[in-house]
């Protein structure tokens, strides 16, 4: 890159705690390269004590845009002059956009996970669907849930008051939401087509997953947000015939939804997909 191409290019980049493991650099470089912008996506590692230092020195150095993962979705929030509907209603944010001298907080990850379904040809529609998990990643795929207009939503939780409060904020006149222990899980999937393991139990590979799946037929569906490497409760899943989805496309997607609100441009999904896919291999 020359001296007057660098002076020009567009710097993006993720904010999180530990994050030298993210996928997002070789998501949003290979997109930039498919398109020929002259753009690059970095990886900060911000501790959580410094993270308003983080967001002022991302204004003053003109950062075009910032991804923010664990454990900043939701701490950033202070530090944001606006925060959009999504955002707001997920209660996370994970891309923030720069508009002039304001900086507007969104959240890509529901979107995503709709997009995701989508290519899988999965729909929520009229369903009954069954989200696992109370933290920011649960709250953006049962926002995102509860607009696909479901027959029922429900959500499970170690800690009851989260999955309680989560159902309280999503419920509508057409949609009550419900909260339940992570313990009656079993009595109730059942019942449902559709199950979200959204809960991080299952990053350690010994683990078996949040839940029994005696119940798992092939007509019901399962989805993991946990992507790399395939989860054991994924695994059983797949070995009872349910349709099963791991969360890399909703990375993808998400990503591709933060590209475009950045740059304007509409991502280079394949491409994008792709550099993840061999970024993955490498490890
Ligand atoms: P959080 O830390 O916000 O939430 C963790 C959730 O896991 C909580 O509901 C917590 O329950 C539950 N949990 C943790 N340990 C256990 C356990 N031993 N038994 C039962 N429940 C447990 O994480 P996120 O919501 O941000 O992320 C959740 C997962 O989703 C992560 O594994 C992450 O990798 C994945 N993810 C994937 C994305 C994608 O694009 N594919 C995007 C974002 C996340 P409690 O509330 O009781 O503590």
């Amino acid at each position: 890159m020359n001296e007057k191409e660098s002076s020009k290019s567009q710097l993006y980049g993720i904010m999180g705690w530990p994050v030298g493991h993210s996928l997002s650099p070789f998501l949003h470089n290979a997109g930039y390269r498919a398109l020929g912008l002259n753009a690059h996506y970095a990886v900060f590692e911000v501790k959580p004590d410094n993270l308003g230092y983080a967001v002022l020195g991302a204004r003053s150095l003109g950062i075009d845009g910032i991804n923010v993962t664990v454990p900043h979705k939701v701490a950033v929030m202070d530090f944001l002059d606006t925060i959009d509907k999504t955002a707001e209603r997920i209660g996370a944010v994970n891309t923030i956009c720069v508009d002039g001298d304001k900086m507007i907080g969104h959240n890509t990850d529901g979107i995503g996970f709709i997009q995701m379904l989508q290519k899988e040809n999965v729909s929520l529609a009229g369903k009954r669907v069954a989200v696992l998990g109370g933290g920011g990643a649960a709250r953006a795929v049962a926002a995102a849930a509860a607009d696909e207009k479901p027959e029922q939503l429900r959500i499970f939780n170690r800690t009851l008051e989260k999955a309680e409060k989560m159902a309280a904020s999503l419920s509508t006149p057409e949609l009550t939401v419900t909260a339940h222990p992570l313990d009656d899980a079993t009595s109730l999937l059942p019942e449902c087509h559709i199950c979200v393991q959204a809960t991080s139990i299952g990053l350690d590979p010994a683990s078996p997953g949040p839940v029994p799946l005696d119940w798992v037929t092939p007509d019901h569906a399962v989805v993991d947000l946990i992507y790399n490497p395939p989860t054991n409760f994924l695994k059983t899943a797949k070995e009872k015939g349910a349709k099963t989805i791991g969360g890399y496309g909703m990375l993808v997607y998400q990503a591709a939804v933060a590209f475009k609100l950045w740059t304007g441009r509409d991502a280079p999904v394949d491409e994008m997909w792709r550099g993840g896919e061999e970024a993955m291999k490498r490890r």
